[in-house]
């Protein structure tokens, strides 16, 4: 897919730590927009255009109200870094998915209800809606711990779940997805939830019918792709009331 001459991704990959940030704020403010704002709780993070340094809202800050001052730079390279003054105790969770994925360019936690319920049962996502069709495989479940993901062994175990997918559900917690950009991470953020909110529907009316797995496969790419995500990009920062 070409864009338009002169006019740059504005989903894609940062061209400048500032395109970063900016990517950053803006997909926190839609997570809230969204309905994935938890307190303060939850943050987004975009891997910078120098490869070893992550860009990610620090705690204390709800994803609302998220500003540029509010992103801080982490290394990717150093063991401690989690351990930065300022950086959210999950901060972990994204830096192991960075190491672990080097196709990842933005990742996503947050505490949005509806997938939060699902990831508590044992059944799993079923196919149910053309939101599922993102998730053919279904989408694994991180059993390692019920708390907060702090350590590396933890966030390793993130990582480990999530394999090669784009989303993972943290048993009785929350979810983290990941993409190659922010359009992407964001995309898989919103429909996910969107997806477990319509299986929970579904099955309070009845038996459940999911799409073949197969097809599902074959649909998914069709209705999947890069110059969408782009748009749907575009929409949702022109959505937002009140832009950083
Ligand atoms: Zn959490």
């Amino acid at each position: 897919m070409s864009y338009p001459a002169g006019r740059a991704r504005q989903g894609g990959p940062p061209a400048t730590p500032e395109d970063a940030i900016r990517q950053v704020t803006l997909a926190c403010r839609i997570l809230a927009r969204h309905g994935q704002e938890d307190l303060t709780l939850g943050h987004a993070s975009v891997r910078g255009p120098d490869g070893p340094t992550i860009w990610i809202k620090r705690k204390g800050r709800a994803l609302r109200d998220v500003r540029a001052e509010d992103v801080i730079g982490i290394a990717l390279d150093d063991p401690a870094s989690h351990l930065t003054p300022g950086a959210h105790l999950e901060t972990i969770m994204h830096l192991e998915t960075y190491r672990a994925r080097p196709d990842v360019g933005a990742v996503i936690h947050t505490h949005p209800v509806h997938s939060i319920a699902l990831g508590a049962t044992r059944g799993g996502l079923e196919l149910l809606s053309h939101d599922g069709l993102l998730f053919p495989d279904g989408v694994p479940v991180f059993d390692g711990t019920a708390g907060l993901v702090t350590t590396p062994a933890e966030g390793q175990g993130v990582a480990a779940a999530l394999g090669a997918g784009r989303a993972v559900l943290l048993r009785n917690h929350g979810i983290l997805a990941a993409g190659p950009d922010i359009s992407w991470a964001v995309l898989t953020a919103l429909t996910l939830e969107r997806a477990a909110r319509i299986q929970y529907i579904a099955r309070t009316l009845g038996q459940t019918v999911p799409i073949p797995r197969e097809t599902a496969h074959e649909l998914s790419v069709g209705k999947y792709r890069e110059e969408f995500a782009e748009e749907y990009w575009q929409d949702w920062c022109g959505m937002l009331d009140s832009p950083p």
